[in-house]
Formats: C-alpha cells, sequence, structure tokens
C-alpha cells in the first residue's frame, strides 16, 4: 500500500503567489483569498512533488502522513 502523503509550508518563505495550486494536479492545495497562505486539502495530496518543484522559494515541503498526524 502507498503511503499518504502530505506538504507544509515555511510560512517565513512563502509569498502566497499560488504557483504550487496552480501545478498541483490533485487540487490538494487550495488559497482563501489571493496571495493568502496556501491550506492543505485532507487527503488529497499524493506525494508527486510538482509543488516542491515548482515553488520559487523553497517554501514547501512534502512528507508521508504519519499515525501521530492522524491522530
Ligand atoms: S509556490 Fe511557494 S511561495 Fe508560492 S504560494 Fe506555493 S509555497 Fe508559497
Ligand atoms: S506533492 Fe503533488 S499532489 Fe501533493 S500537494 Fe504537491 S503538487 Fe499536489
Amino acid at each position: 500500500m502507498s503511503p499518504v502523503w502530505t506538504w507544509r509550508l515555511d510560512e517565513g518563505s512563502c509569498t502566497g503567489c499560488g504557483i504550487c495550486r496552480d501545478v498541483c494536479p490533485e487540487e490538494a492545495i487550495r488559497q482563501t483569498r489571493d496571495m493568502g497562505l496556501p491550506e492543505p486539502v485532507p487527503g488529497a495530496c499524493t506525494g508527486c512533488g510538482s509543488c516542491v518543484a515548482q515553488c520559487p522559494f523553497d517554501a514547501i515541503m512534502i512528507r508521508p502522513v504519519t499515525r501521530r498526524d492522524a491522530s
């Protein structure tokens, strides 16, 4: 069974540019306002890495979900 993935931000580096949201093929990244910090859509990330590759500021990171995250 493949791991479930999630992502997190370095909020100090993120500019809210929205590129990660636009490149995510799973709609796992949402922004509730223009230039606001992106938020995760629970359970949607497949760990494809596109957001990490495309972020101009190295502000987004992915990792497998652990049991601790789920509790
Ligand atoms: S691409 Fe990077 S800087 Fe832009 S909103 Fe996403 S995480 Fe923030
Ligand atoms: S790793 Fe892929 S699926 Fe997950 S948030 Fe980034 S672009 Fe979307």
